[in-house]
């Protein structure tokens, strides 16, 4: 696990490595929506997203279950902090907006992604970028489904 981390600015890591222990909204939603399997071969990391959506569409509770490298399983506590609460607009702005944080050199990451940008120093390893998007993949598939299960791969083309 220290080796993965080994790659990340250190200032970043204590953040990450206390998600990955201690992850937040980590349990079952008896009364979910929708259920996303995500998946991320490449790592063998596995996200079981649940969320129940409010009568606008917004995400009203969202949890997960899950194992995998420190990075997914940290990036899925940020994650479900980050848009518990909010409306269905604002969790596909900051999808974009996670998505281009790790991906984009030279961007200037929104403020409001707050401790979410302790990701950013993923984008220099594009194997690490696939387990910092799982959690966010399996978010974008519920958005598009209001009821149901699902499953999405990291090995499926991204969106746009
Ligand atoms: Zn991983």
């Amino acid at each position: 696990m220290n080796t993965e981390l080994g790659e990340l600015e250190e200032l970043y890591q204590e953040v990450i490595l206390d998600h990955s222990r201690r992850p937040r909204n980590f349990g079952e939603l008896p009364d979910a929506s929708v259920k996303v399997h995500g998946d991320n071969p490449s790592c063998g990391d596995e996200i079981h997203l649940a969320i129940k959506f409010d009568g606008n569409g917004g995400l009203e509770q969202i949890k997960f279950t899950g194992h995998g490298c420190a990075i997914s399983q940290a990036s899925a506590s940020l994650m479900t902090m980050k848009l518990k609460g909010k409306k269905r607009a604002e969790v596909e702005e900051m999808l974009h907006a996670f998505h281009d944080l790790v991906t984009t050199e030279n961007n200037h990451a929104p403020k409001n992604l707050g401790d979410l940008q302790v990701m950013r120093g993923v984008r220099k390893f594009p194997q690490r970028v696939k387990c910092a998007m799982l959690p966010w993949r399996a978010v974008e598939q519920a958005l598009r489904q209001s009821e149901g299960e699902s499953t999405v791969s990291t090995e499926e083309p991204e969106f746009g």
